[in-house]
C-alpha cells in the first residue's frame, strides 16, 4: 500500500466540508464574480483567508504569490484563476518551515519499545487520539501498551480503558491522584518486560494543585528517560483546530517545556477554520503528523500538506 493510499482521502475530503464551504467555495464565488486580480479582488481574498484562520502572516504570503502569479501567468477563465490561487496556497504550505513527516506508522527507530508521550491542554482530544493511535499501531501489527498518566481527571482511567478495549490493547494504570511520572515509569518498564513495540503515554491537560502542568510533564519525560535513554521517541502535542490562532502560542509553550516532535490537529471535521493548519505549518518548525477527522476510532489521518490542499480543493492526488 502506498503512502497516499493510507491517507484515506475520501475521509479527509469529507472532514474538510465545513472549511471548504467557508474557504474554497467563497474563493470560487469571488473568482466567478470578479474574474480578474485587482486591488478589490485581493482585499476580498484576504478576508476569506483570514476568516479561514490561515493567519495574517500566511495570508500576506499567499496574496503576494497570487499577485505575482497573476502577472506572470495567463489565466483565460475562472477555472485557471482558481487553479492559480490553489497553487499559491499549496506553495505557501510547501515552503512552510515544517516539512511533512512521511509515513506515520513506519518504524522510526529500531529501539523497542517506541515511546510516544502525548501532551496538550484539557479537552483538545488527547485521550481520543491515543485510542486512535493505538488502534492504528495495533492494525499495523504492533504490540501496544498505553500508560494512564492523566491521574488528575476523575474518569480518565475509565475513558482510556474504553478506548483501549476498542483498540484491543492494554492500559497500565494506578489510582486516581497517583504520581503521573510513576505511571509512565511503570508503563515503560512493563513494555520492556513484555517486549512490547509501542508505548503511548496519556497526560493531564489542566493546571492543578500546586504543581505546574509543565513541571509535571517535564518530570514525566525525565522519568521515561530513566527507563531508556533515547525515550520518549516522540512528544506529540494535540491541538484543537477550533482553538484558532492561540493554538500557535500553545505549541510554543509546550515546545519550550518538553520539546515537541510533532503535532496532531483534531476536530477538523467540526470547524470551518481548517486553514489553521496552514498557519501552524508556517509558524512552527514542528510537523503536523496526524489530523483528527471525527470521534470514531478510525478517524485519525496521517497528515500530508499536498493531500490536504488537494482534498480542500477536491483535486485528485496522484
Ligand atoms: P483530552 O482532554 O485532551 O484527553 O480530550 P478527549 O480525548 O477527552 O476529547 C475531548 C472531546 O473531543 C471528546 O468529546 C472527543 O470525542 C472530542 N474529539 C476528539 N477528537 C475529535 C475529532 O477529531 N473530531 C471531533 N469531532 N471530536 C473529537
Ligand atoms: P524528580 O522528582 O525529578 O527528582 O524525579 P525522580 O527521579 O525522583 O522520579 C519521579 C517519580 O517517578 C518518583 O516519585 C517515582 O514515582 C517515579 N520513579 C522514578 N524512578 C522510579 C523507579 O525506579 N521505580 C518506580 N516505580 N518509580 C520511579
Ligand atoms: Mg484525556
Amino acid at each position: 500500500m502506498s503512502f497516499f493510499d493510507s491517507l484515506k482521502l475520501s475521509r479527509l475530503k469529507n472532514s474538510l466540508a465545513k472549511t471548504r464551504d467557508a474557504f474554497v467555495a467563497r474563493i470560487g464565488r469571488l473568482v466567478f464574480a470578479k474574474g480578474t486580480v485587482d486591488e478589490e479582488f485581493l482585499h476580498q481574498l484576504e478576508e476569506i483567508l483570514i476568516g479561514a484562520d490561515v493567519g495574517m502572516e500566511t495570508a500576506q504570503i499567499i496574496l503576494a504569490s497570487v499577485k505575482t502569479n497573476a502577472k506572470e501567468q495567463r489565466y483565460e477563465n475562472p477555472e485557471e484563476l482558481n487553479a492559480l490561487i490553489r497553487d499559491s496556497i499549496t506553495g505557501a504550505f510547501a515552503n512552510g518551515s515544517a516539512k511533512d513527516a512521511g509515513d506515520p506508522f513506519a518504524a522510526r527507530s529500531s529501539s523497542k519499545p517506541y515511546v510516544i508521550m502525548v501532551v496538550g491542554v484539557n479537552g483538545v482530544g488527547k485521550t481520543t487520539t491515543i485510542g486512535k493511535l493505538a488502534f492504528n499501531y495495533k492494525a499495523a501489527g504492533k504490540n501496544v501498551l498505553i500508560g494512564a498518566a492523566d491521574t488528575f481527571r476523575a474518569a480518565a482511567n475509565e475513558q482510556l480503558e474504553i478506548w483501549a478495549q476498542r483498540a484491543g490493547v492494554t492500559v497500565i494504570q494506578q489510582g486516581h491522584g497517583s504520581d503521573p511520572a510513576a505511571v509512565a515509569f511503570d508503563t515503560v518498564k512493563a513494555a520492556q518486560a513484555r517486549n512490547a513495540d509501542v508505548v503511548i503515554i496519556d497526560t493531564a491537560g489542566r493546571l492543578h494543585t500546586k504543581i505546574n502542568l509543565m513541571e509535571e510533564l517535564k518530570k514525566i519525560k525525565r522519568v521515561i528517560k530513566k527507563c531508556a535513554d533515547e525515550a520518549p521517541h516522540e512528544v506529540l502535542l494535540v491541538i484543537d483546530a477550533t482553538t484558532g490562532q492561540n493554538a500557535i502560542q500553545q505549541a510554543k509553550l509546550f515546545d519550550e517545556a518538553v520539546g515537541l516532535t510533532g503535532l496532531v490537529v483534531t476536530k477538523l471535521d467540526g470547524t470551518a477554520k481548517g486553514g489553521i493548519i496552514i498557519a501552524i505549518n508556517r509558524a512552527l518548525k514542528i510537523p503536523v503528523r496526524f489530523v483528527g477527522v471525527g470521534e470514531a476510532i478510525d478517524d485519525l489521518q496521517p497528515f500530508n500538506s499536498r493531500a490536504f490542499v488537494d482534498a480542500l480543493f477536491e483535486k485528485e492526488t496522484v
